[in-house]
C-alpha cells in the first residue's frame, strides 16, 4: 500500500550543515535523506526542484522541501543532480552475460545455432552462476535496481540453484523467470523435480519467481498445460511473442482461444504482430517488454512502441542479452525514444506527409523504464516511483564535473538523452546504499570477473578454437553493389 503522508516539518535554518557521509557509514541502520535534488517522481507531482527525499529503513517516508529528519540521518547532497526511481529491466538473459559481446555481429539465426547446437551442448550450472553474478552486479552498478532474469537455460533444478546463488550475493531486486529452452515447457513444468523446486522456493520482496517459455507456431497448443501450471501456482508468465518467423499471430491466437491471456502475462518484443493480436493483448490487460536494441539488431521486428501505443498497451523496457549489446538502461531509453520517432517520420514520409509533433515523449520512456517495468512484474504498488510508502529503490544521477550534466533545463529529457551510466552517483536498493559518489560499496568485481573468466575458458576449450572463432565472426554475404551513372573527372569539373 502507498500512503501519501509527506513530512511538512521545516529544517531549522540555524542547524549546521552536516558533513558529507563516508561510504562506510551506510550501514543500513540510519535513515538517509537526499537534500536539494531535482526529483523526477514518475508519479503525480512529476518534477520537483530543490526537493528532499527521506528514506527510513527500506521505505521512502517523505518527499518535500527542507524536510526535518530523525537525529542521526545521513545526508546526501543531491544538489545539481537528478533523483529518479531505480530502473526496472523486465527481460534479460543474465546468464549470457558470461559471454559479453561475443555475438555482437550476429543475426537471430546465429544466436539460435550457437545456443542450441554449440554452447547448449556444454554449459554447466557454474556458467549460469558466473553470468548471473556479473549481470547482477552490473544492474546495481548502473541503477537497474530490479531485473527480471529470463533464465531459459535451467535444464535441471541444479542450474536454477546456481542462478539463485548469484542473487543471494548481490543485494539488488530480482525476479527469476524460470525457463528451459532445451526442453518442452509442458514437459519440464510437469516434472517432479521442477515442481518440488518451486515448492521449496521462498518468494520475497527481493527475489520472486515467474515462469518463462515461448509459444512457437504449431497446429495444437501443448503449452496450455504450462500456462495452467503457472496459474495454479500463482506465477506470472513471460513469453517471447511477435518474433519474426518464430512466435507469431498463430501462437498468440492459440493463447487467446484457450483463455490464458490476462494481466499476468508479459509479451516480450511483441513486434511483427497483426492488429488483431494487439487488440487481444490490450483487451486482456497484458504488457509488452520492448527490447529496442535487440529488435533493431537481431530482427524480431520493428521495436513496437510506435504500434502498441495506438492500442493502449503499456510497455516496459528491457535489454535482452549482453552477448550482443550492453545492459545500459540509458541506452534502452534513448534507443526506444529514437526508434519510435524514426518510425513515425518514415511512415509520414511514405505518405508524403511531415510529422509536426513528436508523439512519444521522454517522460513516456522514463515511465516505461521505471513504473511500467514495476507494473509488468506485478510490483507496481511497491516500486517504480518516488512515492512515500514505496520501497526505497533510488538512483541519483549527478556528476558535477561532466560537461553533459550542465545546464539541467528539462530534467526528464536530461535523464533520457543527456545522462549516462558514468553519471550514476548513488544507487539505493530497498533502502540500502550500494553505490555512493560513483563508487560501489562493499561489492568487489573480483568474484564475478574470476567466475566469468573461468567460464569463458571452459566454454572456449570445449568448443575448440575453430568453432569459437567462427561463432564470433559470422561470414559476410556479398554486398549489393549499385552501378553509379555519374563519373567524376577533374578535367571536366574544371572546365
Ligand atoms: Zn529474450
Amino acid at each position: 500500500m502507498v500512503t501519501n503522508v509527506q513530512c511538512q516539518l521545516i529544517l531549522n535554518e540555524e542547524d549546521p550543515v552536516p558533513d558529507t557521509p563516508r561510504a562506510d557509514q551506510f550501514d543500513g541502520k540510519r535513515p538517509i535523506v537526499f537534500r536539494n535534488g531535482t526529483v523526477v517522481t514518475v508519479d503525480t507531482p512529476g518534477v520537483l526542484r530543490d526537493t528532499d527525499v527521506l528514506v527510513t529503513g527500506d521505505t521512502i517516508t517523505a518527499v518535500g522541501q527542507k524536510l526535518a529528519v530523525p537525529e542521526g540521518t545521513l545526508e546526501i547532497d543531491a544538489s545539481g543532480g537528478i533523483l529518479t526511481p531505480g530502473f526496472v529491466d523486465t527481460h534479460r538473459h543474465m546468464w549470457q552475460t558470461a559471454l559479453r559481446g561475443y555475438g555482437g555481429d550476429w543475426a537471430l539465426s546465429q544466436y539460435f545455432v550457437f545456443y542450441y547446437l554449440q554452447h547448449g551442448e556444454v554449459f554447466r550450472p557454474e556458467d549460469i552462476y558466473a553470468g548471473n553474478l556479473l549481470s547482477a552486479l552490473e544492474s546495481v552498478d548502473t541503477g537497474v535496481t530490479t531485473t527480471l532474469d529470463w533464465s531459459h537455460a535451467l535444464r535441471t533444478p541444479e542450474y536454477a540453484d546456481a542462478a539463485v546463488k548469484a542473487f543471494e550475493e548481490i543485494p539488488g531486486r530480482f525476479v527469476l523467470g524460470y525457463g528451459n529452452y532445451l526442453g518442452a515447457p509442458w514437459e519440464w513444468t510437469a516434472a517432479a523435480d521442477f515442481q518440488a523446486w518451486v515448492k521449496r522456493f521462498t518468494s520475497s520482496d527481493m527475489l520472486s519467481l515467474e515462469i518463462a517459455f515461448d509459444v512457437p507456431d504449431s497446429e495444437d497448443f501443448p503449452e496450455k498445460a504450462a500456462f495452467q501450471y503457472a496459474k495454479d501456482n500463482g506465477l506470472r508468465v513471460t513469453t517471447h511473442a511477435g518474433v519474426w518467423g518464430a512466435t507469431t499471430d498463430i501462437g498468440l491466437g492459440h493463447m487467446y482461444d484457450a483463455g490464458v491471456m490476462d494481466e499476468t502475462i508479459t509479451y516480450v518484443h511483441a513486434a511483427s504482430l497483426s492488429p488483431d493480436s494487439y487488440h487481444k493483448i490490450a483487451a486482456t490487460g497484458g504488457t509488452v517488454s520492448v527490447s529496442t536494441e535487440s529488435e533493431q539488431s537481431a530482427g524480431q521486428g520493428y521495436p513496437s512502441t510506435w504500434e502498441i501505443r495506438k492500442y493502449g498497451i503499456p510497455a516496459s523496457l528491457s535489454m535482452d542479452t549482453s552477448v550482443w549489446w550492453s545492459a545500459d538502461f540509458f541506452s534502452a531509453m534513448r534507443a526506444t525514444l529514437s526508434s519510435d520517432r524514426s518510425r513515425a517520420h518514415l511512415e509520414a514520409h511514405n505518405k508524403g506527409e511531415t510529422v509536426a509533433v513528436n508523439q512519444l515523449r521522454a517522460e513516456d520512456v522514463l515511465w516505461m523504464a521505471t513504473q511500467g517495468g514495476a507494473n509488468a512484474l506485478g510490483m507496481g504498488d511497491t516500486i517504480g516511483s518516488i512515492t512515500p510508502g514505496k520501497k526505497a529503490d533510488l538512483l541519483l544521477i549527478k556528476n558535477d564535473q561532466s560537461p553533459a550534466m550542465t545546464p539541467i533545463l528539462n530534467p526528464t529529457v536530461h535523464v533520457v538523452y543527456q545522462a549516462g551510466t558514468a553519471d550514476v552517483h548513488t544507487v539505493v536498493v530497498n533502502g540500502r546504499v550500494l553505490k555512493y559518489e560513483g563508487q560501489r560499496i562493499g561489492l568487489d568485481i573480483a568474484p564475478a570477473r574470476d567466475a566469468v573468466a573461468a567460464s569463458v575458458e571452459y566454454v572456449r576449450s570445449k568448443l575448440g578454437e575453430k568453432e569459437w572463432e567462427e561463432g564470433m565472426h559470422p561470414p559476410l554475404e556479398p554486398n549489393e553493389e549499385i552501378e553509379n551513372p555519374y563519373t567524376y573527372r577533374e578535367d571536366e569539373s574544371a572546365s
